[in-house]
């Protein structure tokens, strides 16, 4: 059997970026594994109207490398189309249009990429690992896990997940029955303005009633300013790295709608929509957006539908709503995967369980083992940045260099920022 230099756990964007830089390069053997049949995005939740939250230029590889292969640019070109996108004039790509760039990408890297392969177990062994897959096994020096983030759901949730009460990516979502029905979507941010939106416009059967809630103080629009995206620069993911950890917590927590705030273009078509409904078509079931509610139980009631017991947490009461259906778009979380239980303990760890990673994405562990790179595991380490595409091309760069051993590509940037948490200019103190 040969041993692959990297092997890479996942083909979501972020490994598929990685993927498409070794490519280039053709100086190191290298195979990707992933479980699903072929390249998909978040097929649960592609919908018509959802549009990508990062500029299309900052695609898998353009950022680090434009004149590679795999670039947006090329495969308008490749398709015909370059012309007409510009006629578009958008600066957004829709999320079927990054899906497909990526399919395109993904059918060019070929056999590099195995699909259909769930990875189940991954040995360490004296010159790397064993990983043990659905069909069968391969060794490797170093790997890279981008498996993903897993679905949230909150606790008083659990007991009733099944077909009226399901996640927002799960296989429920993608073939709900709305027809005549009372839904109820928990949770303001993208995910849940877009299936808020599209079960009324019937995408799932005409609805009785749809109903969204969230914690937060309303919809909010992502905070795109210009000082706001110097947030995703290589140079800040450098500077937020070294702060003390309870800053960084801190820190992300006011920088929340710098990452999952809702469109502002989508709010304001969404808006739209709305007004001309209830003032001119009147055709659209009953709706309402309820903020600084705080979903604290669910009951299920003999009818079959569900009861809500939600906070409200300005008014400071209780109250209740019915549902049929549940859909919770509650978000994801960052879990170590099932696959690396047996290397689990020699993880290191910070003061809240969460695995340390290195600013080269590398795992930190207690003993000598050989590399494991970790992607979208690191918000906590390496900032808002972290589980956006935004920088994935060169955090994949950054990757690829530590493989490759050489600087095949530029990642320290010769760019410098306007905003800076750390003071440039040493000034003698007084
Ligand atoms: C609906 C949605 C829209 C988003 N839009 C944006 C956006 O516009 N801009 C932005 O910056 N960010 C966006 N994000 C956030 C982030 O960029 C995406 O979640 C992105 O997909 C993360 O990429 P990934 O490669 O880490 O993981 P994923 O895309 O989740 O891919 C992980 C892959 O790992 C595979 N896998 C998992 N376990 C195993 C296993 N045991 N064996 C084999 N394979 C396995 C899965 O099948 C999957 O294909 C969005 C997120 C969501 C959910």
């Amino acid at each position: 059997m040969s041993t692959y230099d990297l092997l890479g756990i996942g083909i979501g964007p972020f490994n598929l970026s990685l993927a498409a830089l070794l490519d280039k390069t053709k100086s190191a053997k290298f195979l990707f594994l992933d479980d699903k049949p072929e390249f998909t995005w978040h097929k649960e939740l592609m919908f018509k109207d959802a549009t990508m939250q990062t500029s299309f230029l900052k695609d898998l590889v353009t950022p680090v490398d434009p004149t590679s292969p795999y670039t947006f640019l090329n495969y308008l070109v490749e398709k015909g189309q370059f012309y007409h996108f510009l006629n578009t004039g958008r600066k957004s790509i829709n999320r079927v249009e990054f899906e497909d760039y990526c399919k395109w990408v993904s059918k060019q890297l070929g056999a590099s990429l195995k699909f259909g392969c769930r990875v189940q177990k991954v040995v360490p062994t004296s010159e790397g690992y064993t990983v043990y897959h659905s069909q069968g096994s391969h060794q490797a020096k170093a790997l890279c896990v981008a498996s993903g983030p897993v679905p949230n759901i909150p606790e008083c949730a659990k007991p009733h997940l099944g077909a009226n009460v399901f996640h927002a990516k799960s296989a429920q979502a993608a073939k709900m029955n709305l027809e005549g029905k009372r839904l109820v979507v928990v949770g303001g941010g993208q995910t849940g303005v877009e299936l808020f939106r599209n079960a009324l416009k019937g995408q799932w059967g005409r609805p009785q009633s749809v109903r969204l809630l969230t914690g937060r103080e309303n919809l909010r629009p992502l905070d795109e300013g210009p000082f706001t995206n110097e947030l995703f620069t290589p140079e800040f993911v450098s500077e937020f790295y070294q702060l003390p950890q309870s800053s960084k917590d801190e820190f992300s927590e006011r920088l929340l709608l710098a990452s999952d705030g809702n469109t502002p273009e989508y709010l304001q078509d969404f808006y739209n929509d709305l007004y001309l409904e209830r003032f001119y078509f009147q055709q659209m079931p009953e709706a309402g957006i309820y903020p600084m509610r705080w979903m604290t139980n669910l009951v299920s009631m003999e009818s079959g539908a569900y009861q809500l017991k939600v906070d409200n947490r300005l008014q400071q009461k209780e109250e209740s709503f019915s549902a049929d259906i549940v859909v919770l778009a509650t978000g994801f979380r960052s879990q170590i995967p099932q696959f690396l239980q047996d290397i689990e303990p020699e993880i290191s760890k910070d003061f809240m369980g969460r695995p340390v990673i290195g600013s080269d994405y590398r795992l930190q562990m207690n003993s000598g083992l050989s590399p494991i790179y970790m992607m979208n595991f690191s918000r906590h380490g390496h900032g808002v940045a972290d589980p956006q595409t935004s920088l994935m091309s060169w955090r994949s760069a950054v990757i690829a260099n530590k493989v490759l051993g050489n600087e095949s590509y530029q990642t320290s940037s010769t760019e410098s920022k306007f905003v800076h948490y750390h003071n440039p200019i040493q000034e003698p103190s007084l």
